[in-house]
């Protein structure tokens, strides 16, 4: 009976993830994860095994026995440790450790008949090469079966068919899919994971062929295509296919989706994560490729798929390829004279020199090409010939070459009918003093290649990858932003009626979504945003006391570590939204370094030691980043704003004066109106008014940092120690615990009763008040006359008086609900879409 008729997913294990046995072990982990789904392993020579392996040929060929025999044996001792370590004595470790030593002592014979020819082939090469997949093919299917799944080594000359082009080899589809189906699709149905070495192939005379440096993602993407696999994993070092070579463009960032054809541009072009011909077998089939970083198994990487909507950036990833000629034709002559360019290409053609970019002047005055530079005098001597005749009569100047270039492109769909990509690419390099040798937009018009001299391609790299602004958008420069992501730091009251809110906001030119949250066990992450459904499973789950990173795809970290992992995804638009209390100030410098704009809700770090809040407005500068925080202070009411658009309008703040504290206005009011102290404290606690320990609210700091937020915006330089704060905690009841104070809450009566009369007998009422002025802040109780707008304020509301150059006698005065999770909430809301709208 067959077990399995599901589509397998096909696993394709890189160099990195087989560099030794705890890499091994950790990709039999990763393969067992997928237990009970139909599963193709492809695997990689050991990292750098294929490079030693090429090293030993070359170095056999020129007669160096000193250096092959060290090759060997560190290649020898490298597999055959690794037997050692993953597979427990007995049976299976001597088969292996034969394997390895059978496929060495074979190699030294074939070194020794190197170097007695002198003569290294194509073949032969392949042939010296192909161990390194199959020893690990072989280490890969042993160490499974130790785990207890049942795999099996199938060589790749019995399922992958090529042609005889050694070291390039094509595959032969319909031959390949007929073996594949021949040989895996039973295994695969009686429950046996296949482990077959990738890079080679059988050619017609079932000799080893490779497919080019990197085939084994072509293997990958071949045997899923004869399969119909579900989809093909390709385990890399890197987090993800990446806006532009990690190495070179340090920050680069993974790309969460791309069309197949981006893909196929890139590793055309020459980025080296994805063999330039992986793609093809899948095209017009819908098997979707995740490039995932072997790092970390949970991690979604890139998806690339024919399904992968082109999206409106014009650019979403560069790269770039060295070693290239530029080849020039010039002449009057050629002016109007039709043919010249299909006798250019048909001359290289007919030599087989692949060109990568052709640009040709609207003059007609040239044309100019790249190739690789060991093709250079090739392609010169073709056509010095094939002009000989113009060349003579002086209609074609010549034929000139330029070494020592390199070629970037610049790949995305959405750049079809965009204008100004290459204006873009030109200022971006120009910017930089670099100079671009041609340009040539390719036909596709998916891609704009430009051509630079080598030692100013990572330069040009960078400035490109930031003109394009792809660290942060993975692509062009977005006039008005379509997506904006969300990050929540923060998922507890405020969080939850933030997720509410998002979830109904409806603005055509936006989509608004919350990709991450992250509390303090760590976050959850998702670069295709999390649905409000699953944010209101979280919220639930939340409030049961559980933490994220308990929960499914949950992910155990710090909150500045997250910050760091998710901002290492090329976000379209991410605001990182804080609503915690807590010192977040690392988290956030991370978020603005790496681009993200910020929205506060938390008050800690701008009312943080001078140093640390001016550190954030200053990174916020220097990285063109925003922070909105109307909600730190008076929740929802536009306080900040107001503050904002008086300064704009060439007004000057002189003071703001106010009630800042909900929970303090409440209790006074009803200590006011007659209710004992602790009664109001107790009643404030009820209603959800107050921190957990009201001694929070009643010691005054929530209220003094508010001021100091206010007052560094009118230039205050001090530290919140500096400012005068009256606490209504007495000095004894500091250091009680909760419980003993609450207990003890009645002592605090009498001296409030006494207040209360003696401000009375004056016609006024008790106001927590916060004054704040350039040079000063004092918070604390004051006896305020009964008429004034102060005394009318009602419940937990928040009023606040500006005293400006303009509003002198008439102060500008803002009343409003200045406290509970709903309002703090819709303030959060206002700053996010102010942000989406700038
Ligand atoms: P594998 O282990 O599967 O053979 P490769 O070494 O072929 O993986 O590919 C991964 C390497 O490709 C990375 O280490 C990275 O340096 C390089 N690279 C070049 N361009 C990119 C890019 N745009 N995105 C990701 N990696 C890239
Ligand atoms: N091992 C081969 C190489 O290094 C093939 C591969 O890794 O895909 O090119
Ligand atoms: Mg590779």
């Amino acid at each position: 009976m067959p077990r399995h008729r599901r589509a397998p997913q096909v696993h394709k294990f890189g160099g990195a993830s087989l560099a030794d046995s705890t890499a091994v072990r950790r990709a039999v982990e990763i393969i067992q994860s997928h237990r009970g789904e139909p599963t193709v392993v492809v695997v990689s020579a050991m990292a750098g095994a294929t490079d030693a392996l090429l090293a030993v040929a070359q170095q056999a060929g020129s007669g160096d026995e000193g250096a092959v025999a060290a090759l060997i044996d560190h290649l020898r001792s490298r597999y055959a440790e690794a037997a050692q370590a993953l597979l427990p004595a007995g049976r299976n470790r001597a088969g292996m450790l034969a394997h390895v030593a059978e496929g060495f002592e074979e190699l030294e014979e074939l070194a020794k008949d190197l170097r007695r020819v002198r003569e290294l082939t194509a073949r032969t090469t392949d042939y010296v090469v192909a161990r390194g997949e199959r020893l690990s093919a072989r280490l890969f299917a042993a160490a499974l079966d130790v785990a207890a799944a049942e795999a099996k080594y199938v060589d790749a000359l019995d399922v992958v068919h090529t042609d005889a082009a050694f070291g390039q080899a094509s595959p032969d589809f319909a031959k390949t899919d007929r073996s594949v189906q021949r040989v895996l699709q039973p295994l695969i149905e009686r429950g046996v994971i296949p482990i077959v070495p990738g890079f080679i192939g059988a050619t017609p005379d079932g000799e080893t062929a490779t497919l080019g440096r990197g085939g084994s993602d072509l293997t990958a993407t071949l045997l899923a295509r004869a399969l119909g696999a579900s989809r093909v994993s390709l385990w890399k070092d890197v987090p993800g296919l990446l806006t532009a070579d990690p190495r070179v463009v340090p920050d680069a960032r993974v790309i969460p989706q791309l069309h197949a054809r981006e893909a196929a541009e890139l590793a055309y072009y020459g980025a080296k994560v994805l063999h330039p011909r992986a793609l093809i077998p899948l095209a017009g089939r819908r098997i979707p490729i995740f490039v995932r970083p072997f790092d970390d198994p949970s991690s979604p990487g890139t998806e690339v798929s024919e399904t992968v909507e082109p999206g409106r950036v014009p650019v979403k990833a560069l790269t770039a390829a060295a070693g290239q000629a530029l080849v020039t034709v010039t002449g009057n002559g050629m002016l109007g004279v039709p043919g010249i360019a299909a006798r250019t290409f048909a001359a290289l053609h007919g030599r087989q020199i692949s060109v990568s970019l052709i640009s040709q002047a609207s003059s007609e005055h040239s044309i100019c090409f790249s190739v690789p530079e060991s093709f250079a005098d090739q392609a010169r001597d073709s056509l010095v010939q094939e002009f000989q005749g113009e060349i003579a009569r002086r209609e074609i100047d010549g034929v000139e070459v330029s070494r020592g270039m390199a070629t970037i492109a610049v790949v995305g769909l959405g750049m079809h009918g965009t204008p100004g990509v290459a204006a873009g690419v030109f200022s971006a390099l120009a910017a930089g003093g670099i100079n671009v040798v041609a340009i040539a937009q390719g036909s596709s018009e998916l891609n704009i290649s430009v051509v630079v001299s080598a030692a100013e391609a990572a330069e040009a790299q960078r400035r490109i990858h930031a003109g394009f602004q792809l660290s942060r958008i993975a692509g062009g420069s977005v006039i008005r932003p379509e997506r904006m992501e969300i990050v929540l730091l923060g998922f507890g009251q405020i969080g939850r009626a933030l997720a509410t809110l998002l979830a109904k906001v409806e603005r055509p030119a936006l989509s608004l979504r919350v990709a991450a949250v992250i509390d303090r066990s760590g976050f959850i992450f998702d670069p295709a945003g999390i649905s409000p459904r699953r944010l209101g499973t979280l919220a639930a789950e939340k409030r049961k006391g559980r933490s994220l990173a308990e929960l499914p795809k949950g992910q155990r970290s710090s909150s500045e570590d997250a910050v760091r992992y998710i901002a290492g995804y090329a976000l379209t638009r991410p605001v990182l939204v804080d609503l915690t209390a807590d010192d977040t100030a690392p988290a956030l410098e991370m978020a603005l370094t790496h681009g993200m704009d910020l929205v506060l809700a938390n008050k800690r770090p701008l009312a943080d030691r001078r140093a640390i809040s001016e550190a954030l407005w200053q990174t916020a500068r220097a990285h063109g980043r925003r922070i909105l925080h109307e909600a730190t202070v008076g929740a929802g009411l536009p306080i900040i704003d107001t503050y904002h658009k008086l300064i704009e309008s060439g007004d000057r703040v002189d003071s703001i004066e106010g009630l800042l504290s909900g929970t303090l206005g409440y209790v006074l009011n009803e200590v006011c109106a007659g209710v004992s102290f602790s009664q109001a404290v107790r009643s404030a606690m009820a209603k959800g008014y107050t921190e957990p320990d009201p001694r929070d609210d009643l010691s005054g700091m929530d209220v003094a940092r508010k001021a100091l937020i206010l007052a560094r915006l009118l230039g205050y330089r001090e530290e919140l120690r500096q400012s005068s704060v009256e606490s209504l905690v007495p000095q004894w009841a500091r250091t009680l615990s909760l419980e003993e104070f609450l207990g003890r809450l009645e002592e605090l009566d009498t001296v409030w009763e006494r207040r209360v009369s003696a401000a009375a007998a004056e016609g006024a009422v008790l106001r927590y008040v916060a004054l704040v002025r350039p040079d000063k802040i004092a918070v604390g109780v004051r006896a305020v006359p009964a008429s004034s707008p102060l005394a009318s304020i009602k419940g937990s509301d928040n009023q606040l008086v500006f005293t400006t150059a303009r509003y002198k006698s008439n102060p500008l005065v803002i009343t409003g609900p200045g406290a509970g999770a709903e309002v703090t909430a819709a303030g959060v809301l206002n700053d996010i879409l102010r942000l989406a709208g700038a």
